[in-house]
C-alpha cells in the first residue's frame, strides 16, 4: 500500500454541492478527488466503507476554553481534544483565558503551545487576548500566527482578564485593523449588568433577571459603531439576546463587516427549563426563555447568525455551587455539541447540510483555515462518521472531559459519531483513541 493512500465510501457523503453516496479519495492527509460511489478504488489503495454512516467533514469549533496550564484541573488539552474527537470535532481553536497565563503575549503563547504540543488529538489553534495595557502586544501576536483577539467589555470572571471600555476597545481595535486583524468580542455592557436587580440565590428567574438582554443589545450596538467608524472586522461571541439580531442584520447590510457565533446551549436548552440551583446551566450571557430560542433558529436559517460554537468553558465541580449569582458561568459541550445541534435541527427541519454549514464550513472560514471545513479535493481529510438517527442518552460518566458535569445529563440526543478522522487517520472509534496527532495551527497569512 502506497502511503497513506485511502478511500472512504459512503452513500452520504456531504460536500459543498449537497449530500450524495461517494467515495473520497484520500492522499497524505489530504483529500484528493471526490468520486462516483463507485469508482474503482485505486491498487494499493485501502477501502474504508462506512455504508450508510453519513461523511460529514470534521467539525471546527472555533471558541473552546481549554484551560491549560494553570486551571488544568479545570480542563486541559488532554482531556479537552479526546472529548471533542468523540464528538467529532476535528479542529479547535483555544480562548486565551482560563489558562495562566492568559495568551496576551507572545511568551504566554509560547508556554501555550508547550503545553499542548504533546496532549493534542485533534489540530488545535489559538485566539490571542486584548487587554486594556497590552495593545503594543497585538501585532507581535497576529505575527506569531494567532487567529484574531478576544476582549471582554465587561468583567470575564477571572481578575487577569480584565474588560476593555469603551476608549481602550477603540484603541485595541484600531490597532487590530491596522493589520487586517479579527476581534471577538464578549458582548454585554457592564452599565446595563450594573443595574439590573442583582438578587443571588439559587433561582434561576433571579439570574435570568441580572444579566437583562439589553445589556448584550446595548454592547452590540456599541461594537456596531466602532466596526463602522474604523471599518475593522468584529465577531460577537456567543449571541443570546434575539433582541439584537435586527441590529445585526441591519449592520451587515449595510456592509459592516461582523459576523455572530451562538451555542447549542441556546438552541437546545431554555430558561423554563432551569431546576433551580442547577448551576451547571450557568453562563453568561445567559440561557434564555423558549420564544428567545425560535428566534435564534430563525436567525441561523436566515444566515443573520453565521456559526455555532460549544463555549465549552468547566471549572471543577465544587465551583458549580447552588448560587447561580457566585457559581463558575460556563457550560461543557465539547463531546455533544453536534448530537445537541442536531437533535434540534431535525426537529426544526434541518438537514444535516445547515449543521455543517453552522459547525465547520462558516467557523473554518471565520478563522480562514481554508483545509479545513468541507469534503473537497485540497482540503484536509478530517471527517466525522455520523449515525444520524440512532440515538443515546447522555450518561455524564461517558464524558471524556476532565470534569463531568453536564447540562444535558439525561437528555436523549440523535447522533451518534461512530468514529473521527483527522487528515486521513481515524483518531477514535467506539471509544478506543490513537495516541494524540494534532498539530498546532497557525494563522494562514
Ligand atoms: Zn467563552
Amino acid at each position: 500500500m502506497s502511503d497513506g493512500e485511502l478511500v472512504l465510501r459512503s452513500t452520504r457523503v456531504i460536500t459543498p454541492e449537497g449530500t450524495r453516496a461517494a467515495s473520497v479519495a484520500v492522499s497524505a492527509g489530504t483529500i484528493t478527488a471526490v468520486l462516483p460511489y463507485d469508482a474503482e478504488v485505486p491498487a494499493g489503495a485501502r477501502l474504508e466503507d462506512v455504508g450508510e454512516h453519513v461523511l460529514l467533514p470534521g467539525l471546527v469549533d472555533t471558541h473552546v476554553h481549554v484551560n491549560d496550564p494553570g486551571r488544568t484541573e479545570w480542563e486541559g488539552f488532554w482531556t479537552a481534544t479526546r472529548a471533542a474527537a468523540a464528538g467529532g470535532i476535528t479542529t479547535l481553536v483555544d480562548m486565551p483565558l482560563n489558562s495562566l497565563p492568559p495568551t496576551t503575549t507572545v511568551d504566554h503563547l509560547r508556554t501555550k503551545k508547550a503545553v499542548a504540543a504533546d496532549k493534542a488529538h485533534i489540530d488545535v489553534g489559538f485566539w490571542g487576548g486584548a487587554l486594556p495595557d497590552n495593545v503594543k502586544d497585538l501585532r507581535p501576536l497576529h505575527e506569531a500566527g494567532v487567529f484574531g483577539f478576544k476582549a471582554f467589555l465587561s468583567p470575564s470572571g477571572v481578575d487577569e482578564f480584565p474588560h476593555l471600555d469603551q476608549d481602550r476597545l477603540a484603541r485595541s481595535l484600531a490597532e487590530i485593523a491596522s493589520f487586517g486583524g479579527l476581534l471577538i468580542v464578549h458582548a454585554e455592557d457592564p452599565h446595563h449588568l450594573g443595574a439590573a436587580p442583582q438578587q443571588g440565590g439559587p433561582k434561576y428567574a433571579d439570574f435570568l433577571a441580572s444579566r437583562p438582554r439589553d445589556a448584550e443589545d446595548t454592547a452590540i450596538a456599541q461594537l456596531i459603531a466602532q466596526a463602522k467608524r474604523l471599518d475593522a472586522r468584529v465577531h460577537v461571541l456567543h449571541l443570546s439576546s434575539s433582541d439584537a439580531l435586527p441590529l445585526i442584520a441591519a449592520a451587515k447590510a449595510e456592509g459592516v463587516r461582523i459576523t455572530v457565533e451562538t451555542c447549542p446551549h441556546y438552541l437546545t436548552l431554555t430558561a423554563e427549563e432551569v431546576p433551580d440551583g442547577a448551576s451547571e446551566f450557568k453562563c453568561c450571557p445567559p440561557i434564555r426563555e423558549s420564544a428567545n430560542q425560535d428566534l435564534l433558529w430563525q436567525a441561523l436559517a436566515d444566515g443573520t447568525i453565521d456559526c455555532v460554537v460549544t463555549d465549552h468553558s468547566p471549572s471543577t465541580a465544587d465551583l458549580k455551587t447552588d448560587d447561580f449569582a457566585t457559581a463558575w458561568g460556563g457550560i461543557s459541550g465539547l463531546q455533544l455539541s453536534l448530537a445537541a445541534v442536531w437533535t434540534q435541527a431535525r426537529r426544526r427541519g434541518h438537514g444535516l447540510e445547515d449543521v455543517v454549514r453552522w459547525m465547520s464550513t462558516r467557523t473554518a472560514a471565520l478563522v480562514g483555515l481554508d483545509r479545513k471545513g468541507a469534503i473537497e479535493a485540497g482540503r484536509d481529510a478530517d471527517f466525522a462518521v455520523l449515525a444520524p438517527d440512532e440515538t443515546f442518552t447522555v450518561d455524564p460518566a461517558a464524558l471524556q472531559h476532565r470534569n463531568r458535569v453536564t447540562a444535558y445529563a439525561g437528555k436523549t440526543l440523535h447522533g451518534v459519531v461512530k468514529s473521527t478522522w483527522l487528515r486521513g487517520e481515524r483518531i477514535v472509534a467506539d471509544g478506543e483513541f490513537t495516541d494524540p496527532k494534532g498539530e498546532l495551527l497557525t494563522r494562514t497569512p
